[in-house]
């Protein structure tokens, strides 16, 4: 880890190997060039296939974002109520849902759909999210704007006529032979509903067939509550482009993340001054980050019990002894200092952790310092305030060299995977018990996890077990039915 890091000392690659386009301006959003400072370099090369695919994309966004002519005239057609023949410019407009951590992975899913589609991503900004993100498209805008005719979003649900699967029932679409269907035939818009039903991915669209019939549509609406792109990687048709783009699937969050979220000059203020205060000096940097689900409850003595086994188990941290080190210790560890960063809703994980350290000292002479940004108590979707806190913290946590995590957490994912980091991962209790046996598994792959596996081949009757068939696809450690690129 570079130790006395400096915000202001130039990196000697602050483009990331090319992932970031020097086009930007470095004052607006100090965040997208000094972040990375705070890290490791990454362990996954960029293709350069992907780069150069981010710049056209750049260019197109550019030529078709906000304020253009082009997009006047594809908005006109939406009001027009059918849609277009050709249109030199398609769009995606991404819907929130949950929390943000959710939403990361949710837009990043979606702007991987937009590059395989050659579609322009614009993002519906509520107001609990407004400031917390840099435009990441030089020259343009990805945020919707607030004259957008299909602004309502109680009208995307899974019973929504306009939803794609709504319009194959109902016939106003057919798939069996997408060439013979003119688009201006079509509905102005398709929205795409890819939430969790019944522990699928509902609208199952990944395939072939339903994608040609997708690809006429000028504009898709689309919401999303999972992060979806590891269903795109099982679509026949974007099989050979995703492994030019990502040689390493394992990596598809972490260049992808890294490349569209940079926290606002605001947000970046709270995440600097926390680092440089308590993280940048110490020698070795270990992030707990403990969700606990209000569907899924679990006693404080029992996840507090779970996590200091993690520790033990996994010798996160170093061992409490009972005598004070002599003075003359020569041990290498001596007079290190560990850093413990936690992100919690709750101040007692903190509390416990650092009153050990305190009140012990440890084996091998070494300090553990423990620090926790905030404790929230509640998670509030809807507010601002709490949203920028929320991002604080998933970067401080990503800064860390090891990271330990509650399971089911999108939090947690989108902070390991922004690291590069294989976390360990605090398992569930068994759904009939109360703690569970294992306190915490080792990832393999700095992938986030897809809760709900779509069905292979879509319209298919028959249930194929994905990761069973698809060498780059395994089952999550936390989520035994869910899927992860690895
Ligand atoms: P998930 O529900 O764990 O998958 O993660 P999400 O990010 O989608 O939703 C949880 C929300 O609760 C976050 O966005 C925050 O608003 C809040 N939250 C949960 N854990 C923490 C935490 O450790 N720190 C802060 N500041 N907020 C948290």
């Amino acid at each position: 880890t570079p130790k006395n890091l400096s915000a202001s000392s130039p990196s000697p690659d602050k483009l990331l190997g090319g992932l970031l386009s020097s086009a930007s301006d470095e004052s607006s959003c100090q965040s997208r060039y000094k972040s990375n400072l705070y890290r490791k370099p990454s362990p996954f090369p960029l293709s350069p296939y992907l780069a150069q695919k981010l710049r056209k994309y750049e260019a197109y966004h550019k030529k078709c974002g906000p304020g253009t002519k082009r997009y006047r005239r594809a908005i006109k057609q939406l009001k027009s109520g059918r849609n277009a023949d050709d249109s030199e410019c398609k769009y995606v407009v991404w819907f929130p849902c949950n929390g943000l951590g959710n939403r990361m992975l949710t837009i990043a899913s979606t702007f991987l759909y937009a590059l395989l589609t050659d579609r322009v991503l614009l993002t519906h900004v509520a107001p609990e999210q407004e400031g917390l993100f840099c435009e990441p498209f030089p020259g343009s805008s990805w945020v919707l704007p607030g004259d957008f005719p299909e602004n309502n979003p109680h009208k995307l649900h899974i019973g929504a006529p306009e939803s794609y699967a709504n319009m194959l029932k109902s016939g106003a679409v057919r798939n069996d032979d997408p060439r013979s269907v003119p688009a201006s035939s079509l509905p102005p818009y398709v929205y795409l509903h890819v939430e969790q039903f019944q522990l699928k991915l509902s609208d199952n669209v990944f395939c072939d067939e339903d994608q040609a019939m997708l690809s006429k549509f000028t504009w898709m609406i689309l919401k999303s509550d999972s992060y979806f792109a590891p269903a795109l990687f099982l679509t026949p048709m974007f099989e050979e482009e995703l492994a030019r783009m990502f040689p390493q699937k394992e990596a598809v969050f972490h260049h992808l993340g890294r490349y569209l979220f940079h926290p606002t000059n605001r947000v970046w203020g709270i995440i600097r001054r926390y680092y440089e205060a308590y993280l940048a000096r110490v020698d070795e940097k270990i992030g707990f980050q403990i969700r606990i689900f209000p569907e899924k409850p679990i006693k404080f003595e029992n996840m507090y019990d779970q996590l200091t086994r993690c520790i033990r188990e996994q010798r996160l941290l170093p061992e409490l002894g009972t005598v004070e080190p002599p003075a003359n210790t020569t041990s290498g560890e001596a007079g290190k200092v560990k850093a413990v960063l936690i992100a919690s809703l709750y101040s007692g994980y903190y509390e416990k952790i650092r009153g050990m350290y305190y009140e012990s000292p440890t084996k091998t002479g070494e300090i553990v310092a423990v620090f926790q940004p905030s404790h929230e108590e509640q998670q509030q979707y809807t507010s601002n305030e709490h949203n920028q806190k929320a991002l604080a913290e998933i970067y401080l946590l990503s800064y860390c060299d090891k990271i330990a995590m509650s399971a089911w957490s999108t939090f947690g994912y989108v902070a390991y995977s922004f690291a590069g980091v294989k976390p360990w991962i605090l398992l569930r209790p068994d759904w009939n018990k109360e703690v569970s046996e294992v306190a915490c598994v080792r990832s393999p792959s700095v992938e986030p996890c897809l809760h709900s596996p779509p069905l292979l081949g879509c319209r298919a009757k028959r249930d194929v077990d994905v990761a069973a068939v698809k060498p780059y696809v395994r089952h999550c450690e936390d989520v035994g039915f869910g899927l992860k690129l690895f």
